[in-house]
This record gives C-alpha cells, sequence and structure tokens, in this order.
C-alpha cells in the first residue's frame, strides 16, 4: 500500500509518499517533498499567516509533481492530509489539495492529526513504535504525549500555556539581534557561553503548577529585564552566555517533564519531534537524562523533525493499518484540533 502525505499548516508545504509493509508495521519513504516559504517571513520576525496561504497556494502542485515524480508513479493508494492543528489558511490550501487530488483519482482520503505525525515519522528510521511519551516542541507547540499506539487516540499530558518553546527560541534571538528564525542562531551563539552564567527562571516547575505543563514567557521577559538592567547599568553584554543560559533553561525544563512523564507512565520510550529538536542542549540534555533514567531515546533525522509530508503519509499508514475508515471529502479543517482526535471522519 502506498500512501501520500501532504502538509500544509504552518509554512511548510510537504508533499510525502511512503509504502507500508504489513510484515515490520513500518514505511519505506518513497518521497519527500518540501518547499518552505520561512524566507519570506524573516522581515516580519515571525510566521504571517496570509503569507504562508499564499505560498502554500503556489507551491502545492510542484510539489505534489515533485513527490509523484520522485516516488515513480502516477497516483499512490490512499492520501492523507493535515486536517488540524495549524493556521486555518494555511490548512484549507492542503486540504482542498487532498480532497480534489482524492476525487479526481478515485482514492480513499483520510483527514489527519498534525501531531501524531511528529510522532509517526520516528517509526521510518527507528522501527515500531512502542508505548512511549512523546515531547514535541516547534514554533507553534510544546506537547507531551502519551502514544500507547500510533492508529488509537494520543493522551495530551501537558503543553504550554503561553509560548511555544521554538517562539521563545525566535523571540529571545530576536532580542539578542540574532534575525528569524533565531533558534538556531541562539544555539550557535550559546556554544562560546557559559550556561551558569545566569540564573534564569524555570517556568511552572512550583509544587502548585501543572505537572506536565510548561511555560516560557515569564523566561523570555527575565531575559529582557536582564538585558535592559544590564544596558541601563552601562555594563557590557555576553550575547553568548545570555543565549547558554536561557538555552539551558529551556532545556531543563522540557527534559525535566519528559523523562518524568515517563517515568510516572512506566513507558520506557522517549521520542522527540518538532523542529526545536535541532536545539544542541535539548538533544544532549535529553541523551543524559534518559541514560540516567534508563529510558531509550528516539529522535528523528532533522529533515524529519521540522513539518513535512512524510511524517502525515505514515500517520495515514498507520491508521489505515489500524482498520481506520476513510474521511468525508465534506470534511472541515480544524485550527484547533484536539491531539486526542487522531483522524477526523465526519
Ligand atoms: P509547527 O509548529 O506547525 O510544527 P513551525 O514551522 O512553527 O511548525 P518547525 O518548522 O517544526 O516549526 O520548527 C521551527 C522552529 O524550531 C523555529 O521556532 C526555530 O527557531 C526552532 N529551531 C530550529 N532549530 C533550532 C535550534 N537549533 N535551537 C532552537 N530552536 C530551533
Ligand atoms: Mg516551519
Ligand atoms: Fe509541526
Amino acid at each position: 500500500m502506498i500512501v501520500m502525505g501532504i502538509e500544509s499548516s504552518c509554512d511548510e508545504t510537504g508533499v510525502g509518499i511512503v509504502e507500508w509493509n504489513g510484515t515490520t508495521r513500518t514505511c519505506k519513504q518513497l518521497a519527500d517533498e518540501v518547499a518552505s516559504s520561512v524566507d519570506q517571513h524573516a522581515r516580519f520576525g515571525g510566521v504571517v499567516p496570509e503569507v504562508a496561504s499564499r505560498a502554500h497556494l503556489e507551491a502545492i502542485v510542484p510539489t505534489m509533481r515533485r513527490a509523484l515524480d520522485a516516488a515513480g508513479i502516477a497516483k499512490p493508494d490512499a492520501l492523507a492530509v493535515t486536517i488540524g492543528p495549524g493556521l486555518a489558511g494555511a490548512l484549507l490550501v492542503g486540504v482542498a489539495a487532498a480532497k480534489a487530488y482524492a476525487a479526481a483519482w478515485d482514492v480513499p482520503f483520510y483527514a489527519v492529526n498534525h501531531l501524531g505525525g511528529h510522532v509517526a515519522v520516528d517509526t521510518l528510521e527507528h522501527g515500531p513504535m512502542p508505548p512511549c511519551v512523546a515531547l514535541l516542541v516547534s514554533g507553534g507547540h510544546t506537547h507531551l504525549l502519551h502514544v500507547h499506539d500510533l492508529a488509537e487516540p494520543i493522551v495530551e499530558l501537558g503543553s504550554t500555556v503561553d509560548d511555544a518553546a521554538g517562539e521563545a527560541f525566535d523571540k529571545v534571538a530576536r532580542l539578542l539581534g540574532l534575525g528569524f528564525p533565531g533558534g538556531p542562531a541562539l544555539d550557535v551563539a550559546a556554544q562560546e557561553g557559559n550556561p551558569k552564567a545566569i540564573a534564569f527562571p524555570r517556568g511552572m516547575t512550583g509544587p502548585r503548577d501543572g505537572r506536565y505543563d510548561f511555560s516560557f514567557s515569564g523566561l523570555k521577559t527575565a531575559v529582557a529585564r536582564y538585558v535592559e538592567s544590564k544596558e541601563r547599568a552601562g555594563e557590557p553584554l555576553s550575547i553568548p552566555d545570555i543565549a547558554a543560559s536561557f538555552q539551558e533553561a529551556v532545556a531543563d525544563v522540557l527534559t525535566m517533564k519528559a523523562v518524568r512523564a515517563a517515568t510516572d507512565l512506566g513507558v520506557d520510550t522517549l521520542v522527540l519531534g518538532g523542529g526545536a529538536t535541532a536545539n544542541s542542549r535539548i538533544r544532549s540534555m535529553a541523551e543524559e537524562r534518559c541514560a540516567d533514567a534508563g529510558l531509550t531515546l528516539r529522535i528523528p533525522k532533522p529533515r524529519l523533525c521540522t513539518d513535512n509530508g512524510v511524517m502525515i503519509a505514515s500517520l495515514g499508514a498507520h491508521l489505515i493499518a489500524g482498520g481506520a475508515q476513510p474521511s468525508l471529502l465534506t470534511v472541515a479543517s480544524d485550527p484547533g484540533l484536539s491531539v486526542a482526535t487522531s483522524q477526523v471522519t465526519v
């Protein structure tokens, strides 16, 4: 069975094609085409929804053609598309395209959850997914999930109450004059800094705070206050020290709560996903803490951590293999779709 996945929830237009192997219960990647509008958002310092929608509209058909060419097929056996969560106008483009192609090709259509895709994609490299805790960190999301089986609804353990982790990286990077998207630049600057130089706060770690929830807006404000106070006092600023100390605080809270969740639930696997998973300190701290707690850590390769079509095709394949029925072509995209809904069928 060959499944095509279409992704357009944020600023990446992704079309991926996978082949499901029922014996190994994993997928083989046949195509992974992504067109990103990230450069068009740089001068605004953040993703502009209207700009993203327009870019999806321009990119969707050429990206689709490239994926079919790469896989060497005329059409897939089934089509999966991100129905939510994401930007309303951006989602509409991928969903409309998926419906049109499904109708024209007469293939079944599956409307799936973007967040589940970030977890499912790891099976391409690392094999079938055991029950696990997943930590998703990107520009738009920070979620801690309990995944029992990829074909079943996912349980949300916690999420951010304000900024997403990647968003916090981007905002702090901007404050430090590092450009957009600033996450990667901040990571580079942090390599030269001392992570213990400044004791920035660890949000939501008090006894009365949500056990698995996150907050990064206080941390972002603390960095801004620190910069202001230094400037007022006329003291020199060490960008590398600020970057390293901020990064340390984010990685500390994320990995602490993720490992705690896995230990609490008695699962032995932690999966990371989302673009901010590229962060070197989040990775190294997750490795250290998983090793200490006896957990297996699974991280997809960077290309598959950011938004792409392969993750949607992979989740679609798992749902189909699990006996899911196709979605109706009247299904509407849902920008606020809960992670508990793996697939929308009405
Ligand atoms: P979504 O939230 O819908 O999954 P997105 O486009 O907001 O999508 P991604 O494309 O998955 O997110 O990831 C981009 C985010 O990851 C940006 O916020 C970026 O700054 C951050 N990021 C990328 N590399 C690093 C890094 N090395 N360190 C910290 N943050 C990073
Ligand atoms: Mg993106
Ligand atoms: Fe994503």
